[in-house]
């Protein structure tokens, strides 16, 4: 009897213990990949200033995707429209 408890719970163990650890591998890539995504994006925001002609992004529209939002900002400079996935801070 005790030797089937022993054996009930090392069956149980060891594919929780699998699992915790696939999904701390999976939630740490999808964390990752946000914080790079978000880094990326508010690089090309540059505090709101296009980097090619210097004019300023000025908030055009939001976009519901299935996924989120996007929110559509047109440069006044040459109507380059940068597309984020978060509001940046605006100043
Ligand atoms: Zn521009």
């Amino acid at each position: 009897m005790r030797w089937l408890i022993d054996m009930r719970n090392s069956d149980w163990l060891l594919p929780m213990v699998a699992v915790i650890i696939l999904f701390s591998i999976i939630f740490g890539i999808a964390f990752g990949l946000n914080a790079i995504m978000v880094n990326e994006q508010i690089t090309k925001y540059n505090d709101g200033v296009c980097k090619a002609c210097g004019g300023h992004y000025v908030y055009e529209q939001a976009v519901g995707h299935m996924y989120g939002t996007s929110y559509l900002y047109r440069c006044d400079g040459c109507d380059a429209i940068l597309e984020m996935h978060f509001l940046p801070e605006t100043k």
